[in-house]
């Protein structure tokens, strides 16, 4: 485009902009581009800016033709002799062309992509190829990565230095990306503000802003590059960790939480009562949590464990000191079922102890009565569902919320329960640990007690893959078990039969089929998302006084759901569930005394498939079964990093950038130390960056 275009850019100096102007204040850039870039995400000039490379390529050691090697990657700078679309069999074609540079020719082949003869490659266009040296015919490049040169000035953007490689999107490519960042950093020169302290620059050794922008675009080498994004990464994370952090010391700082005596007559018996003595970790927990208690600040804890690790117990020591001191207790969770479970529970270890559990849910027989019982401070504990924090429910003297299952509640349906107190203290709970790089973020704006053991005595559940060859025998093994009194579930990923993944094993159809057939001889029941909640509850209730042998289920199944006698757990199709799912499944069995077993079934289609049920067979706990998930998955899908807004972090990677977390994590502390409010003047840019994170911590 030698034209206006190609003058305005000779000039080099575009007029400035600053980096919150959208894109179209940019030369070259109209409604149509601006529109193309929106798709990765990209409105202002900074978006464009901090579109960081995901890669660079060394383009400073350009490969001659007659030094290509077999087996080599290179890259080479040639002209297109001639180019041909080469007829294959069936539909497929491909392009072959002849490349020529001053040392002799070679051929790049293009598979599958025949239609670049005669429209990209015309016999006289210069461009790049990378790819691995190869033989067709002679010397070749299969498939190379190539970018035409436009022979002018340009060019020098592109080729003989590190060049940066974006992630794309349609209609743009690298060589586009890289000449509008390159005209984005001369529009603002002078205009990038730098947000680091500049304290924690000199610390760290890092550049300045403007600097490691350009660096991390165009850098000298692959190395100063990297080092130029790592700045960034960590201003990124500071702000963040100085969201969740300043969130925490803003409710420490609150001293108008409940104060709740400890060591009260209610809190010693129960430990007098305890049927078993408590492990180490639960201890830790405990005391935690009475520590909080006893405070001034109001409490806001998560308590993170296993399936079956002995969360409830721990719960169990907050509510006795709660009613020592007079101080009603809610504790809320996702169904009616696991409010029974609950309210049974607590009633029969609280009852010895002068306590009165009541429960309020959905169907509660006399609500009304029932809600007047608990404002009038009947009730030292209410246990219940979505009821408890309807507008009708009122306590006398709400001093100890607890939420079991914390994920499965919204940050407004937690507060509206928090709010039936004056700042109780707040205890939420659970099952599904998640790596501590994202726990100190997501949830970092609470204090984390974590549960990593489970109680002695228990055996770990065996879990294992059962080929397709041994399937008859691992139903005539559960049958003899049902005979002995042990339950299993059967879990399959679908409902109905369905035309369009007919490969996977439908749960109803499977149902009839074992029952009939090898299962023909136990007590065996359907259980899905599609039956009504009452139908459901009454199976579960069912399975759990072992009226039913094998329960055929989706993965309804509740977490959390207490039957010791159901010690096998069977999955089909295994490798098209998650790993958080296989191990939320896996921890229904091994909540008794027998040994366990979690079956797998199935053969993954899928790599990734395999390395989930490799590292179920593995690994036991959950916090080593989501650091794999994490790898496996990366953060976005994890719970809470959407909400927070972690998923689309500009530049860091919370797995990646693990160690430079812990790093921006100590100096949040010491900053906030130091200046709480972050109202020094060197802080306030930070200040604003990390307001974008308001809201990145769950409490
Ligand atoms: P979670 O709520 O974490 O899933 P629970 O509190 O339901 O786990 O505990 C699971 C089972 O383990 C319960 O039957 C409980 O009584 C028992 N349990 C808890 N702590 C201990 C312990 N320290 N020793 C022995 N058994 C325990
Ligand atoms: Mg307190």
């Amino acid at each position: 485009m030698p034209d206006a275009s190609g003058a305005r850019r000779e000039k080099n100096n575009p007029d400035p902009v600053t980096p919150d102007a959208p894109v179209e204040s940019l030369p070259e850039i109209g409604p149509k581009r601006a529109a193309l870039l929106a798709n990765l995400g990209i409105a202002t000039v900074g978006d464009l800016l901090f579109h960081f490379p995901r890669a660079y390529e060394d383009r400073t050691k350009l490969r001659h033709i007659a030094d290509v090697e077999e087996g080599e990657q290179a890259i080479i700078e040639a002209e297109v002799v001639s180019a041909r679309n080469v007829r294959l069999r069936g539909r497929m074609s491909m392009a072959l062309v002849t490349l020529r540079d001053g040392t002799g020719e070679m051929t790049a082949t293009f598979f599958g992509r025949g239609f670049l003869a005669g429209t990209v490659f015309q016999p006289g266009v210069r461009a790049l190829f990378t790819g691995v040296g190869g033989n067709y015919k002679g010397p070749a490049l299969k498939n190379p990565e190539y970018e035409v040169l436009s022979g002018d000035a340009e060019d020098r953007l592109h080729v003989g230095r590190v060049v940066p490689i974006y992630r794309l999107t349609e209609k743009v490519t690298q060589r586009m990306l890289r000449r509008w960042v390159r005209i984005a950093l001369d529009s603002v020169t002078g205009a990038i503000p730098d947000a680091l302290p500049p304290k924690l620059r000199r610390k760290h050794k890092f550049p300045k802003a403007a600097e490691a922008l350009e660096t991390a675009h165009f850098p000298e080498s692959v190395e100063a590059g990297r080092a130029a994004r790592t700045r960034f990464a960590y201003e990124e994370l500071l702000a963040i960790q100085l969201a969740v952090l300043g969130e925490r010391a803003a409710r420490h700082k609150l001293g108008v939480g409940c104060v709740h005596t400890i060591n009260g007559s209610a809190l010693k018996a129960l430990g007098k009562a305890l049927p078993f003595t408590l492990t180490d970790a639960q201890e830790r927990a405990i005391s935690d949590i009475l520590a909080d208690m006893a405070a001034h600040r109001p409490m806001m804890r998560l308590l993170q464990g296993d399936v079956g690790c002995g969360k409830t117990v721990v719960a169990l020591h907050a509510i006795a000191a709660a009613a020592d001191g007079g101080y009603q207790t809610a504790l809320m969770a996702p169904t009616e079922i696991l409010a029974e479970q609950h309210t049974l529970h607590l009633r029969e270890m609280l009852r010895p102890l002068g306590l009165e559990v009541a429960r309020l849910t959905g169907s509660t027989a006399a609500p009304t009565r029932a809600r007047k019982h608990i404002a009038r401070g009947g009730a030292h504990v209410v246990v219940g569902t979505h009821a408890l924090f309807q507008s009708k429910t009122a306590f006398k003297n709400l001093g100890l919320v607890i939420i079991d299952e914390q994920h499965r509640f919204g940050v407004l349906q937690r507060q509206a329960l928090m709010d039936k107190g004056v700042q109780p203290d707040v205890l939420q709970m659970t099952a599904t640990p998640i790596p501590r790089t994202l726990a100190i973020t997501v949830y970092g704006g609470m204090d984390l007690s974590i549960i990593d053991t489970l109680p002695p005595g228990r055996q770990p559940v065996k879990t294992r893959r059962v080929p397709d060859g041994k399937v008859e025998d691992m139903y005539a093994y559960i049958a003899r078990e049902a005979a002995e009194g042990r339950q299993t579930y059967i879990i399959c990923p679908l409902v109905e039969e369905s035309a369009r993944r007919a490969e996977l094993t439908s749960v109803v159809s499977h149902y009839e089929e074992l029952s009939a057939g090898p299962l023909a001889g136990v007590r065996t029941a359907l259980l899905h998302g599609r039956l009504d909640p009452d139908e459901k509850d009454i199976i579960m209730h069912r399975f759990k006084a072992g009226d039913i042998d094998v329960l055929f289920s989706t993965t309804v199944i509740e977490v959390g759901i207490d039957v010791p006698t159901a010690t096998i757990m069977v999955i089909e199709d295994a490798g098209q569930f998650g790993l958080t799912q296989l191990h939320q499944l896996r921890g229904r069995v091994g909540r008794g005394a027998d040994q366990s077993h979690c079956l797998l079934l199935g053969k993954p289609k899928t790599q990734d498939g395999r390395r989930r049920l490799d590292a179920m067979c593995k690994y036991q706990s959950g916090f080593d079964v989501a650091e794999i998930d994490l790898e496996l998955r990366g953060p976005g899908e994890f719970y809470g990093v959407r909400q927070a807004g972690l998923s689309d972090l500009r530049v860091a990677d919370l797995i990646r950038d693990a160690r430079l977390l812990d790093q921006a994590r100590r100096d949040a502390q010491t900053m906030l130390a130091a200046d709480p409010g972050l109202e020094c003047p060197e802080n306030a840019l930070i200040r604003v960056a990390s307001g974008r994170f308001a809201n990145a911590s769950l409490g």
